[in-house]
């Protein structure tokens, strides 16, 4: 069963012959061009319904149920219930989204969940040591995804190279709460096929600098961040969100995603689901039914 649902769910080749054929559909039919989509009766979900709408037909129903693993832990900022790094809500939120094919994971994935799951989603801190990432090396090697929300971003104890090899940024030594606006770095990326050029969330967190970055990451969005508090960095646009090949395998990070309310944001839904659809191979835009499903 194990083998079938690895064979069956890593279908690289497929994917990726259906990821060109996808780019290909949209250089032909011109969607995504430069427009602006502004406009004073414009909200969130008719922009992402815009984002949906774009994505080829063919494409959105590719491929059958993702078998997804979702890695959360205790929550670790501030008491229940005030939103704020609420791993253990965020899971049962979306292991009820994805529905078929779903697993859940505490602190790490179980071993028979790495040879099983398409993706790892880990919403949470991850211990990082030399067994977990030759774990996760063999893992993303043999063609699985990896995807890390927020705080699985930030590398504890300290940024570290040979996380940044593994996973594309080393990890963070800066952090700020407030507004944030998520300019798309890489607009012919078929994950921000549709968006508009900035995404803007009205609360979240950033991080930056990336310390390290590795030199196969394609940033996607980025944050523009004053100079650090000790002039450790310049005013720059940090990058927010990122897609980094491994081996067969593939990793997309996000940075926002400290406040539950984020997750469900319409526009920053189309940036997370399409990466998580990227980061498991097949069709970009196969899970783009659930960017409206289930919001609050
Ligand atoms: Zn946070």
């Amino acid at each position: 069963m194990a083998s079938a649902s690895r064979a069956g769910g890593r279908g690289r080749a497929a994917g990726a012959r259906l990821c060109r054929a996808a780019i290909a559909c949209v250089a032909l039919v011109g969607v995504r061009g430069g427009a602006s989509f502004g406009g004073d009766e414009a909200d969130g979900v008719a922009l992402a319904r815009r984002a949906l709408e774009s994505a080829p037909e063919v494409a959105r129903d590719a491929g059958g149920p993702l078998r997804v693993v979702l890695l959360a832990d205790a929550k670790d900022h501030g008491p229940a219930g005030n939103g704020q790094h609420d791993y253990p809500l965020w899971q049962a939120r979306w292991a009820e989204l994805f529905g078929k094919g779903v697993m859940v994971a505490e602190g790490w994935p179980a071993e028979e969940q790495f040879a099983d799951a398409d993706v790892i989603v880990a919403y949470c801190y991850l211990k990082w040591d030399g067994g977990r990432i030759g774990q996760m090396r063999r893992y993303l090697d043999g063609g699985g995804g990896l995807v890390l929300l927020h705080s699985a971003t930030w590398t504890k104890p300290g940024p570290s190279g040979e996380v940044a090899e593994l996973v594309g940024v080393g990890g963070f030594q800066l952090f700020r709460h407030g507004p944030v606006r998520l300019d798309v770095a890489a607009a012919d990326h078929p994950i921000c096929l549709g968006l508009p050029a900035a995404v803007t969330l009205e609360n979240d967190e950033t991080y930056w600098p990336p310390t390290p970055m590795a030199a196969r990451v394609t940033v996607l969005a980025t944050s523009v961040e004053e100079k650090g508090a000790r002039g450790s960095t310049p005013r720059a646009a940090q990058p927010m969100l990122w897609c980094y090949p491994l081996g067969k395998g593939r990793v997309f990070g996000c940075v926002p995603g400290h406040l539950a309310k984020t997750f469900d944001d319409p526009l920053f839904r189309v940036l997370l689901f399409r990466g998580i659809a990227w980061a498991a191979g097949g069709s970009v835009f196969r899970l783009d039914r659930l960017v409206l499903e289930g919001t609050r």
